[in-house]
């Protein structure tokens, strides 16, 4: 079972540390930034044995060669996208295996927010890294894919289990929710969900990981009911 802590870099940005419970082997997710995690890395056992990116964008990537050197981590990343990541250890694609300690993930392509971008899914410790493609109440820009990509790969992990934990790249769900309240002004759950959020962020309190069975009910991206919604309200929260 994997023990999940967000770090935070940048300015909205979440590193994910991963500590395999059984054997204190540790993975991080998408570091932007090397101080702060060496500063969580200092206070769980000082081992970093893998650096897993999502996608190649420079605020999920840019710490990852200097970290892997320090640390000697092996750096894990999308095969298709090889040619624009940090160096690879290892280039996967849909289905391999990723393994941190007893904790075994799976990696799933999910092409939109980029076409190569990938998550990473730990079934029996239900935990999923999904980078810029799933956020809390919304979803990644499509800066490279299309529409129906996202939609897709949307569609796919709001299959996962309902309990699984959602870890984003990004704090953005205050603005998600403000959007999603836009367009639903009553919608209760949504109302509720808002109190849970000012008062995290009121404490400096990240609002991830989110639970998928609440996105599954509350995200308006996978509530959208076909493409052409999806696309729509997509755009719309691009202008939002
Ligand atoms: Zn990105």
């Amino acid at each position: 079972m994997l023990d999940v802590i967000p770090i935070p870099m940048r300015t909205d940005n979440y590193a994910w540390l991963l500590v395999d419970q059984a054997t204190a082997r540790t993975g991080l997710v998408d570091p932007a930034e090397a101080a702060p995690a060496a500063a969580i890395l200092s206070r769980t056992g000082g081992r970093l044995d893998y650096i897993l990116l999502t996608h190649h964008h420079d605020d999920h990537v840019g710490a990852a060669a200097l970290l892997a050197r320090d640390y000697g981590a092996v750096i894990i990343g999308a095969a298709a996208d090889a040619h624009r990541l940090p160096k690879l250890d290892r280039a996967v694609g849909e289905g391999n295996a990723v393994e941190i300690g007893e904790s075994d993930g799976v990696v799933m392509v999910t092409p939109g927010h980029t076409v190569g971008h990938i998550c990473f899914y730990f079934a029996r410790s239900q935990v999923l890294c999904c980078g810029d493609t799933l956020f809390s109440l919304g979803c990644g820009r499509l800066f490279e894919g299309t529409a129906s990509m996202m939609f897709a790969s949307l569609r796919r992990l709001a299959s996962l289990p309902p309990e699984t934990r959602v870890c984003c790249g990004h704090e953005y769900t205050e603005h998600n929710l403000a959007f999603a309240l836009s367009r639903d002004p009553d919608n209760a759950r949504l109302l509720a969900r808002r109190k849970v959020v000012r008062a995290r962020r009121e404490a400096g309190q990240p609002t991830l990981p989110a639970l998928l069975g609440d996105e599954i009910l509350e995200n308006p991206f996978l509530l959208a009911p076909d493409l052409e919604h999806f696309a729509n309200l997509r755009a719309a929260r691009d202008r939002f």
